[in-house]
């Protein structure tokens, strides 16, 4: 095998036939709706500035649509797919349309919640169009579990994509928004119709671009202090902080007392803090 050449994308007639072929009716547990647009998939590959050096996890490859995209420009590709039907095909889909390229191709035949550092070797990139149902558990777990992962490129439903990028103070900023912005840099990277996929989705979706951190300004292991007072932080949205976080810190004046060391306004609500507020408020350095 050369490990070079080109794909012939996946579109309308091919997916319809791989479908038949393999028995499949999409699920909506599953979140199954297949890409069926070669432009979008080269859209989404362009977006995440995929090279020959990068090594991408692909989350849900399904059919194989964006997979093939993404092994003509990468340098390997490992993809997590719980659909056994599905997974088992890919290794033939990839001989059937790309015969030089079809080396580059792993398949993990599982869970991507379940998927451990072990499991798929230091990948570089997560390019996926995430199933909808698990997509930020999904994202998150992968960025927790893969420091070596230093872009991210998904697709998700247009109000998740606005949830993920959203700033402090906006109305759908929220436990999402500040746990993916401990990561990195987040931001909204276009919008998807659904007419390309199939079957059409009843919402449209969006792309969102992680950028890791280079130089973290804070201890990444502190994840396991600072996540927890973000889920608590939200979990009653109308209260303030010094309410929300009394169970938190056992009585609302211990939160009242830890929220002014920290010099945050005790009466202010959760979505007015920034991620470095939340550090400050575990007790952790932010660097400069
Ligand atoms: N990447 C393909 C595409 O763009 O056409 C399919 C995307 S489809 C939205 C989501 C895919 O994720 C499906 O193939 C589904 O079987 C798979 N999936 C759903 N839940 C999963 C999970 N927990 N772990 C791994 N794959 C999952």
């Amino acid at each position: 095998m050369d490990n070079h050449g080109d794909a012939q994308l996946l579109g309308p007639a091919e997916i319809r036939r791989l479908a038949d072929k393999l028995g499949v009716t999409p699920t909506k547990k599953l979140g199954q709706n297949f890409v069926h647009d070669p432009n979008t998939v080269r859209r989404i590959v362009a977006a995440a500035d995929i090279t020959a050096d990068d090594h991408v996890v692909e989350i849900g490859p399904g059919l194989g649509s964006l997979t093939l995209a993404l092994m003509e420009t990468a340098g390997r590709v490992t993809a997590v797919e719980i659909d056994k039907r599905l997974a088992a095909e890919l290794p033939a889909t990839a001989e059937w349309r790309a015969p030089g390229l079809a080396d580059k191709l792993t398949i993990v035949g599982q869970d991507a919640l379940k998927v451990g550092p072990e499991d798929v070797d230091k990948p570089t990139a997560l390019v996926a169009n995430l199933p909808y149902n698990v997509s930020v558990p999904v994202l998150l777990h992968f960025l927790e579990i893969f420091p070596s992962i230093t872009r991210v490129l998904v697709m998700v439903q247009a109000e998740v994509a606005d949830r993920l990028a959203a700033d402090p103070g906006s109305k759908v900023y929220g436990v999402p928004s500040v746990k993916a912005s401990f990561y990195g840099d987040v931001r909204r990277a276009g919008s998807i119709g659904k007419h390309v996929f199939w079957p059409a989705p009843n919402i449209d979706s969006g792309l969102v671009r992680i950028d890791r951190h280079p130089d973290p300004r804070w201890d990444m292991a502190a994840r396991t202090e600072i996540f927890p007072l973000i889920d608590a932080a939200f979990a009653q949205r109308r209260k303030t902080l010094r309410a929300a976080l009394g169970g938190h810190y056992g009585s609302p004046a211990a939160a009242e007392e830890a929220l002014r060391a920290a010099g945050i306004d005790p009466q202010l609500r959760g979505e007015r803090l920034s991620v470095e507020d939340f550090v400050h408020l575990s007790g952790n350095e932010v660097r400069a």
